[in-house]
């Protein structure tokens, strides 16, 4: 079988899909690997380094062999001409509000999965995307809110004086929020953090942050069985607001991460509570693709909202991709490797396997995923 490794055509994703690493793995399940020219340029990975993993370099029109295309992005309409019917896919696909792009895929007669759909399931743990991405976004928040901050983080005693260290708060402890908070703690910042789950309490503790939140029964009940936050009630969201208004007046740098799956991120800054931190503050939206939790937040733009800069930086796993791309690259032949017969030495896909069952958005021909399956609707 021949495994391909797309250059990414999108100019804003300097990411890769494998790495030298990942090629030598999928040499070992018997298959020939193909990198396009150039493909992890902008991750630092050379061709000559692909080439030594035992990879041949080629270019767009090899994907027209390739019995599996390992992508970082959906393929583009374009792109999906240049596959041949029946091959696997393997992208983070963003498929919400994506389905026509999907029934393209399943018309071409792809068999296309969406890593960021993996369960969060302990077998899965080592294919998980989301969180290998979300971890490097939230140590990039702070090293972004480092750089944009006119000051240093940690306190700093010298024989000019004192330097006080400064205060970041991060709002949302997931996955990214953690990485954010033991980053920043890292630098000598004095960090508080929040959270509507009260499994995120004893985690912020452990990070030796301080935990604020509104602690009521709500709160009790916030987390859903997946682990995931609910969208918390008017009133929730009001005693937050008073809360959270106080403690950010007091902040240097607020780092925000809280989403919700399948609706818009919960608005948690507003312009009032950025008007009531001092001048030269930094606030990093990291949920602002997702509709951002701060209000003013721009995407792509560094924007200056009541004198204080408002960071919504696209694609911040992108913005350290040398590190993001061998994670990826894992997280991916990691999941290919569970659909390979390595006696066989070939592809064998079991379409009722639970992770086959959660990625696969379509296969022979039709739009297999309930999700985002229009016309069954
Ligand atoms: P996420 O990206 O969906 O959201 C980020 C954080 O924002 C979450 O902690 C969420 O609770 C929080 N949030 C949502 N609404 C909020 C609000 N109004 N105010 C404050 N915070 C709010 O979450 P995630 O990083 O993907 O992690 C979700 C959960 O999944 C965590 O418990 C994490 O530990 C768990 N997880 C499990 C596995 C696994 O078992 N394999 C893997 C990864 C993550």
């Amino acid at each position: 079988e021949i495994v391909f490794i797309a250059k990414e055509s999108d100019p804003n994703e300097p990411r890769v899909a494998g790495s030298p690493e990942t090629v030598k793995k999928i040499r070992s399940f018997g298959f020939e690997v193909v990198v396009e020219a150039g493909a992890g340029l902008s991750s630092r990975i050379p061709d000559a380094e692909y080439e030594k993993a035992g990879a041949r370099i080629g270019t767009a029109k090899d994907a027209k062999s390739a019995d599996v295309v390992l992508k970082v992005r959906r393929p583009t309409v374009a792109e999906i001409k240049g596959y041949k019917a029946g091959a696997l896919v393997i992208a983070i696909m963003d498929p919400h509000g994506n389905e026509e792009a999907i029934a393209g895929m399943a018309k071409a007669g792809l068999t296309a999965f969406a890593m960021e759909l993996m369960p969060r399931i302990t077998r899965a743990q080592s294919m998980d995307v989301l969180s290998s991405q979300a971890n490097l976004a939230g140590y990039q928040a702070v090293i972004d809110a480092a750089h944009e901050y006119d000051r240093a983080l940690p306190m700093m005693m010298t024989a000019a004086g004192t330097v006080p260290a400064a205060k970041v708060f991060v709002m949302g402890a997931g996955v990214a929020g953690l990485q954010a908070i033991a980053t920043a703690r890292r630098l000598g910042a004095m960090v508080s953090a929040t959270d509507v789950r009260p499994a995120a309490k004893e985690q912020v503790a452990s990070l030796g942050a301080k935990f604020i939140a509104v602690e009521d029964e709500e709160f009790k009940a916030a987390e859903t069985a997946g682990g995931y936050a609910k969208e918390m009630s008017k009133e929730y969201q009001a005693k937050q607001a008073a809360l959270v208004a106080e403690h950010i007046a007091k902040q240097d740098i607020v780092i925000t991460t809280a989403l919700i799956p399948g609706r818009p991120a919960p608005r948690l800054v507003t312009r009032e509570m950025l008007k009531s931190m001092k001048p030269g503050s930094v606030v990093i939206d990291l949920a602002v693709e997702r509709g951002g939790n701060v209000e003013g937040a721009e995407a792509g733009t560094v924007a200056e909202v009541e004198g204080v800069k408002v960071v919504g930086h696209l694609n911040v796993p992108g913005r350290i991709a040398a590190s993001a791309s061998l994670l990826y690259a894992k997280n991916l032949v990691t999941f290919l490797e569970t659909l390979v017969s390595k006696e066989e030495k070939r592809l064998a896909l079991n379409m009722e396997d639970e992770l086959v069952k959660a990625t696969a958005l379509s296969h022979g021909g039709t739009v297999v995923h309930p999700a985002f399956d229009g016309a069954k609707e």
